[in-house]
């Protein structure tokens, strides 16, 4: 038996005993067909399924998804993340079965994901495309209350809400509060956040204060944010603090709207306050993170902590962390395991 073949036919008998008793997820019987499962149905994870299913409908593809309203192309709105993938229609149609719900956990051994519905299901090859999640920040007052009142918005479409409903309310001369962490994941995003409050506090409260607080020792963001201001003919009193200058918070206190900064108190009416992200918690789980928090790869996507793995869109260490790198990175996969 030559190694393609004999590869084949160990494919063929692990799938057939890992689709035994997957709760009516797996197909049953034997197969010899590769079971692909795609976690995470972002840009990245929609296009990937479409791809590889389009270009081998023999290999069932199948896509998980916490989020139905991810799916699916959605018009960019303020403070939310974009949607930009093929909806379920499409993916239906063209034979992508889709599950919504939430991988919890992984077993590697036994090749299965366990789901909060506390279904069970089986996987040849894995694709990982869990996009970002917030991690923890050693700051005193930074809690689950002061989180609830200084919404990130930075993917979360409730919290998107919550904080353009503090914005509709903010006082004539109010004074609203960026804050960007040291290590920003998505540049892009936090500078069109910027500009978003400075055309808004220049618009309907001229009175109003912007000032952003970046914990990173100084980008290109500043000066972009600067040229950009002036462009659109904004008002420049907006104040963007770097670490050294008081860009790095110590302390706050949601409840006064306090924030003590490395150069003093700062009193807040509205907080956008951005938590520095790393790849998605499966991600983590799954032990495909290094110390960054974000999962190493290859130019192609290749897990280089297990090779097997390929890793789509934000949750890639090297990943740019745009929509349109989202999709480029589904289109490599697609390649790969066409060649597979
Ligand atoms: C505030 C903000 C604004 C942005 N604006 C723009 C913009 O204007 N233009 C642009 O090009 N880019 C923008 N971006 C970046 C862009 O949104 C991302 O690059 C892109 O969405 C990445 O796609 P992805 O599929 O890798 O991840 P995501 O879009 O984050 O998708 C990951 C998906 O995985 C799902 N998921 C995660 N874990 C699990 C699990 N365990 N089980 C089941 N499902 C899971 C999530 O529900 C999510 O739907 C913005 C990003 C942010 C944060």
């Amino acid at each position: 038996m030559n190694e393609l073949n004999r590869r084949r036919f160990v494919e063929y008998l692990f799938a057939g005993a890992v689709a035994t008793g997957a709760c009516g997820l797996a197909t049953s019987g034997l197969r010899t067909r590769t079971r692909r499962v795609i976690v995470g149905g972002g840009p990245a994870g929609a296009a990937a399924a479409l791809a590889l299913r389009t270009a081998r409908p023999d290999h069932p593809v199948l896509l998980v998804e916490r989020d139905p309203r991810r799916l699916g192309r959605t018009e960019a709105r303020t403070f939310e993340r974009p949607a930009a993938g093929p909806d379920l229609d499409i993916l239906r149609r063209a034979g992508v079965e889709v599950v919504l719900d939430d991988v919890v956990a992984l077993d590697w051994k036994a090749a299965r994901l366990d789901l909060f519905s506390g279904r069970s299901m089986a996987f040849d090859r894995l694709l990982l495309a869990p996009g970002t999640t917030a991690l923890q920040e050693p700051i005193a007052g930074l809690d689950n209350v002061a989180r609830h009142l200084w919404p990130a918005a930075w993917g979360s479409a409730r919290e998107a809400r919550r904080l353009k409903s503090q914005l509709a309310a903010l006082p004539e001369a109010g004074h609203v509060v960026l804050r960007l962490p040291n290590d920003v994941s998505h540049p892009a995003a936090a500078l069109n956040r910027a500009l978003n409050f400075a055309i808004l506090l220049d618009r309907k409260y001229p009175r109003g204060r912007l000032t952003i607080l970046d914990g990173s020792p100084g980008s290109d963001l500043v000066e972009r944010f600067h040229n950009r201001s002036t462009l659109l003919g904004l008002d420049p009193r907006a104040d963007w603090r770097t670490a050294a200058n008081g860009g790095t918070v110590l302390r706050v206190d949601a409840t006064r709207g306090e924030i003590e900064t490395n150069a003093g108190l700062i009193q807040a009416d509205v907080v956008n306050f951005v938590s520095p992200q790393g790849a998605g918690s499966i991600a983590r789980a799954a032990g495909l993170i290094d110390t960054t928090g974000w999962c190493p790869t290859d130019a192609q996507g290749r897990s280089t902590c297990r090779p097997d793995v390929i890793v789509l869109g934000d949750a890639r260490k090297e990943a740019k962390r745009t929509v349109a790198e989202a999709l480029r990175s589904a289109k490599a996969a697609a390649l790969i395991l066409d060649r597979a």
